[in-house]
């Protein structure tokens, strides 16, 4: 029997996901479709995959007892330190994973989609180091605003492609490569999060799986139980949650946090909490929840961080939702650098700005002294030092 929170054959978790893509996209879609699980499950895709994992990115990554922090909220805070692997973040376990199931489909180009430039980086890494072709789509106005990233980008050979429609930001960029995936089939779509069409939701979670199967055993080592009481995790498209979740999803005892960024405020019109604002519609492929209008136009999102700036989420985040499996909460821009700033103070650790938005919700929450909270620290924040830099207090 299928379980709860695995998709069914046509890749709906509930009412969410689907593949709603044109036509031309389909044999393209259904080559992917029919043959990741098998690759994925493969004895020769998991040993090449685990073993870049450990060497080249540098897992398993530690899990952290967060002594001051824990004295702090008065609980057991464990860190997840994805902010150690190759690269400062999560994403970088999936673009390893789906670069190997490119070359297992014979695929030589790639290309991706990117916001703030973290997932560019991530696939222009991998390309580089499978001798591959880059293209890496990318918003006008975001090329401005992450001018380090492009220049990593390029250096490490991709091209990147400005988007130059809509608000230039991270949905055209999406646009934009769907639409040269289309006119270029032969070509593999890198999605860096767990949204678009079947079967690429469910394939990133597969591949970011390994941030819960090492923190099974790493909390039984420390803690003699496999389970936390909770798991915090932010939610831009989905991804890093969704590792996080993976193999706790089915054990309902688990309590799981998805947190979203509120912007200004949740109801502030600057805002991207999606499960809070959106509704049920269809965005890049898969039918989710996603923030739109009255005519179903895509409301622009807004949040200081630019990895949660996305209108919708993943399906498999919608059903999490809508069953209540998982609890959504938000902080604003102001909570999320002040929990920055105190990580960076008590713990001497930079988070990410999207991770911060997961931190800033231990002070909205009632902790018991005996809970065990794991948060996954997503990435670090190198990448967002001219921001925190307007904040600082002298
Ligand atoms: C991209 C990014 C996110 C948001 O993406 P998800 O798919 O929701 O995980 C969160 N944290 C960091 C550090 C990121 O780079």
């Amino acid at each position: 029997m299928r379980a709860k929170f695995q998709p069914d054959e046509n890749g709906y978790f509930g009412q969410f996901g689907g593949a709603y893509i044109p036509e031309l996209l389909y044999p393209n879609v259904k080559e992917i479709e029919d043959n990741y699980i098998q690759i994925i499950e493969s004895q020769e895709f998991q040993e090449e995959y685990k073993s870049l994992l450990k060497d080249y990115v540098g897992r398993p990554t530690p899990l952290y007892y967060a002594t001051r922090l824990s004295e702090k909220y008065g609980a057991h805070i464990y860190l997840k330190r994805e902010d150690l692997n190759h690269t400062g973040a999560h994403k970088v376990n999936n673009t390893v994973g789906q670069i190997l199931i490119a070359k297992k489909l014979g695929k030589t180009q790639i290309i991706a989609e990117t916001g703030a430039g973290q997932h560019g980086v991530a696939t222009a890494t991998v390309c580089a180091l499978m001798g591959m072709d880059c293209t890496v789509f990318m918003g006008e106005k975001d090329i401005v605003r992450q001018a380090p990233n492009v220049a990593r980008m390029k250096m490490l050979g991709a091209k990147v492609v400005p988007a130059t429609s809509g608000s230039k930001t991270l949905k055209d960029a999406t646009n934009e490569a769907i639409r040269y995936w289309i006119q270029n089939p032969h070509t593999f779509y890198l999605i860096g999060s767990v949204v678009g069409p079947h079967p690429h939701p469910d394939m990133v979670a597969r591949l970011q799986a390994i941030i819960s199967e090492e923190m099974k055993w790493q909390l039984k080592e420390k803690t003699g139980s496999e389970n936390p009481d909770t798991i915090i995790a932010c939610v831009g498209g989905g991804s890093n949650a969704a590792g996080a979740f993976y193999h706790y999803l089915e054990d309902e005892e688990v309590e799981l946090i998805a947190v979203e960024a509120a912007g200004l405020g949740v109801h502030s019109g600057e805002s991207a909490a999606t499960s809070q604002l959106g509704e049920v519609g269809i965005i890049h492929g898969s039918k989710t929840i996603l923030m739109q209008d009255e005519y179903g136009q895509i409301v622009e999102p807004y949040s200081i961080s630019a990895g949660l700036d996305y209108p919708g989420v993943g399906p498999l985040h919608a059903f999490l939702f809508d069953t209540k499996r998982a609890k959504f909460m938000s902080a604003t821009d102001q909570e999320a650098i002040d929990a920055a700033f105190e990580l960076t103070e008590i713990e001497g650790i930079i988070p990410a700005l999207e991770t911060a938005h997961a931190l800033a919700v231990l002070g909205k929450m009632e902790l018991k002294s005996d809970q065990v909270v794991v948060i996954n620290l997503s990435g670090r924040g190198d990448k967002d030092l001219e921001t925190y830099m307007k904040h600082l207090k002298d």
